[in-house]
């Protein structure tokens, strides 16, 4: 489940993830489920004033100031990972995930002829394990990079999280450069030496041969929502309810909003989720893939243009009434792969949607977890096979 895109012969790859019906019922839309408790959270507070003000937001709207506002943001000052937060990752499951990954980044240079330097740029890094298993990866194959020159360059917009990613991936005898007002506003060098830099928005990371890779990272960017009508395509909105105080409730659009420009005119669907931020940061990969080189691998829960109604929230690793006590949960919703490959189309090519179960094990995680277990073939017994795709992990490994 992951998308990639590279100047030249790029790729990409997905897979699936429940969902939760949504009951619509005149103009109103609920998800199902009744909330527990109306926990009237500072952020509810700050929703219910915001729109009292101006009017219904979108759900883009809502996910934005629940997930990321600067003040009260669900990511700006938590740690929400882990077996204690309210989800878990790949990454923070186990470490081979990241080890393939790191593998499959020196494959690609090789591949793409040993650049003299590279880039790793990491958009939403989490904790920063999985940047830390990579780098495990780059050090244990030191002799095969040794004359490349590395940086890191993480995009995080959540203060807590990136000083944790500090923690997990830097040398503590060096101290970090902090600069709030700046574009990096962090600094440092990894434990392994190599320079590391910290910015809010990928358009500050210097332009120069990178790879990029963002894990689980698009599905928490805002979505627009549509639903089809007999009058036509009406976006769905967040006001509050009438009948109970502080209580928010889903609601239609009377008329047509302009975000209805990003719905396909040949779509059949009657339920449509859009993430035009999405759009915007695939477009400006590509235009760096195809201007400077390298490649980008995207992983996430999606699916291929086919789902409907997505958007849900996460606490405690127990699904979440999305409008709930705005703020103590995570928002997410299954990203979109055949828009991403639109927004790519003409810059760069672009591979899959793939399964994650797929890519793993033709990057032969097989083999590694027998190693792990300390019973097996080494690594190097193996090679990808070129005649079925010339990019590690889109065709299977062959023996020798
Ligand atoms: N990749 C990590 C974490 C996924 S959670 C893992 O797999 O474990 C989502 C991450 O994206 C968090 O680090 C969050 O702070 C960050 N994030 C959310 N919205 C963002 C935005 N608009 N710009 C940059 N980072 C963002």
């Amino acid at each position: 489940m992951s998308v990639l895109v590279r100047g030249g012969s790029g790729r990409l790859c997905a897979a699936a993830r429940r969902v939760i019906p949504c009951l619509w019922s005149g103009k109103c839309l609920s998800s199902g489920r009744e909330p527990a408790e109306n926990q009237v959270t500072p952020m509810l507070r700050h929703l219910v004033y915001k729109i009292k003000a101006t009017g219904p937001i979108t759900v883009a709207e809502y996910m934005k100031e629940v997930l990321t506002n600067p003040a009260k943001g669900y990511y700006v000052h938590r740690d929400m990972l882990g077996e204690k937060g309210d989800f878990i990752t790949s990454p923070e499951i186990s470490q081979i995930f990241g080890e393939l990954l790191g593998i499959w980044f020196i494959s690609e240079w090789m591949a793409t002829g040993k650049n003299a330097a590279f880039q790793l740029v990491e958009l939403g890094p989490g904790k920063g394990t999985l940047a830390g298993d990579i780098l495990r990866v780059f050090s244990q194959l030191g002799s095969v990079l040794k004359n490349c020159d590395i940086s890191i360059h993480m995009v995080e917009v959540s203060e807590k999280l990136s000083e944790i990613q500090a923690l997990t991936l830097t040398e503590e005898k060096i101290p970090l450069e902090r600069n709030a007002g700046s574009s990096v506003y962090m600094k440092g060098v990894t434990k392994s030496g190599i320079p590391i830099s910290w910015y809010r928005d990928l358009h500050d990371v210097p332009k120069g041969y990178s790879f990029y890779l963002a894990h689980e990272f698009f599905d928490v960017l805002p979505v627009h929502k549509f639903q089809k009508t007999p009058q036509g395509w009406r976006e769905v909105f967040i006001d509050i309810d009438p009948q109970v105080s502080d209580k928010l409730r889903f609601v239609l659009a009377p008329c047509v909003t302009p975000a209805e420009v990003f719905i396909q005119r040949d779509e059949i669907r009657d339920h449509v989720e859009v993430c035009p931020e999405a759009g915007v940061i695939i477009q400006e990969l590509s235009q760096r893939i195809a201007l400077t080189g390298g490649a980008a691998l995207i992983a996430d829960y999606g699916h291929d243009g086919t789902k409907t109604d997505t958007f849900r929230g996460f606490c405690g690793h127990k699904l979440h009434d999305v409008l709930t006590a705005p703020g103590t949960a995570d928002l997410t919703a299954d990203v979109d792969f055949s828009y991403l490959r639109r927004m790519a189309e003409g810059q760069v090519a672009s591979l899959g949607p793939i399964k994650q179960q797929t890519f793993l094990k033709n990057m032969g995680i097989d083999v590694r977890l027998k190693r792990l277990h300390g019973r097996s073939h080494p690594m190097n017994t193996c090679q990808s096979k070129p005649s079925v795709s010339p990019v590690a992990g889109f065709g299977e490994l062959a023996w020798r």
